[in-house]
């Protein structure tokens, strides 16, 4: 296959280049299989993602350099849910012929920036040719000492339900670029892109560049606090519901306590008819859902600011198995979707 000028061959040795070996690597990039070495007392975690095309990204909506991060933001974010440390990372593209020449180029930067942000080393791949869309696969690997391992079956009844910053604003960049919002779009001297939308582009930025909370899912790992934990890919009414599936348990969320950001809030307000719930059910915040004892809100609260980032308590455990969710005043709330399905 080719990318441009020069074959599979000649990209494999030009991102091989460009990687910065961090601890525990013995062979990387270029033999049959990588070698490497887990801490001791440490266990292995494994995950795997596939971004793609007109699934997951739209190339006119993604530039390739972010689209690059956060194809390794949102595996490094699966390992932050699990209270891991992320290592290593395999990378596997499926490249259309249609692809411009530097497109993959600008990705792996975008990758790679994203690896060395978070010391994980990119220790091999594979790379060949698409009759369709581009295709971004990524595995990565991460360790934790058993103990410190968190998943998503410890929930327990009476359990507060807690969530990592604000919800929403992912769901809320890909409204913006659907309606016409140009990301790319240069800003005047005032800042304003021509469609102007105070936080239009924080939002934006959100949808395509995530941020996985690994500081925080290693800090509530440590703590021992925490009975389960998740991160939201799928909105906190799916997630929260795969800890309550798996904890047997359910559980209720109160719709007006999820944190929303104050560029959510300008928006929100700016228009009658915003689909109001995008906290509940909008997808690829990338934010943890986890759950803790009630007697532990101070320390969580704590332990988060520390972190540099927040925690707000947005629910209960229950015993009853079905998930609810509540409005302020007590009233049931019919959710608008049940959970983000990608650009679908
Ligand atoms: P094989 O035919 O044995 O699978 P490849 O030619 O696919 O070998 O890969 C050669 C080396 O380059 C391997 O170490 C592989 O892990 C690595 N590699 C291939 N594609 C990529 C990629 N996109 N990113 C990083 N490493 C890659
Ligand atoms: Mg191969």
């Amino acid at each position: 296959m080719k990318t441009g000028d020069s074959g599979e061959f000649g990209l494999i040795s030009r991102i091989a280049a460009q990687v910065h070996s961090h601890q525990g690597v013995i062979t990387g990039i270029g033999d049959d299989a990588a070698v490497t070495v887990l801490t001791p007392d440490m266990q292995l975690l494994t995950s795997t993602d596939m971004l793609m095309e007109d699934i997951h990204f739209r190339r006119r909506w993604h530039d390739p350099y972010r689209l690059g991060r956060k194809s390794l933001a949102v595996s490094i974010s699966d390992l932050a849910a699990m209270g891991a440390i992320p290592r290593w990372a395999l990378l596997s593209l499926a490249i259309p012929a249609d692809l411009p020449p530097n497109f993959i180029t600008e990705c792996t930067h975008g990758f790679l920036a994203m690896a060395e942000e978070y010391s994980v080393t990119l220790i091999g791949g594979d790379t060949c040719a698409s009759r369709s869309g581009l295709v971004i696969s990524v595995t990565i690997m991460g360790e934790q000492r058993p103990e410190l391992i968190l998943r998503r079956s410890g929930a327990r009844p009476g359990d507060d339900i807690w969530v990592s910053g604000t919800l929403g604003d992912a769901a809320l960049g890909l409204k913006l670029l659907d309606f016409g919002f140009d990301s790319a779009q240069p800003r005047d001297s005032a800042g304003h892109t021509g469609r102007s939308l105070s936080g239009a582009e924080g939002a934006v930025s959100r949808l395509l560049d995530p941020t996985p909370r690994v500081t925080a899912g290693l800090a509530l790992a440590a703590s021992g606090l925490v009975t389960s934990m998740i991160d939201i890919s799928d909105g906190i009414l799916a997630d929260f519901g795969h800890i309550a599936e798996l904890s047997g348990v359910g559980g209720c969320l109160h719709l007006d306590d999820l944190p929303v950001s104050d560029c959510f809030r300008s928006i929100a307000s700016a228009f009658n008819d915003f689909p109001h719930d995008l906290p509940l059910s909008g997808g690829e915040d990338y934010e943890l859902c986890f759950t803790a004892s009630p007697g532990d809100r101070e320390k969580i609260i704590g332990l988060m600011k520390k972190c540099g980032n927040q925690a707000t308590a947005v629910g209960i455990v229950s015993r009853q198995p079905e998930v609810t969710v509540v409005r302020a005043d007590g009233s049931s709330y019919t959710p608008l979707s049940k959970g983000f399905n990608h650009l679908i």
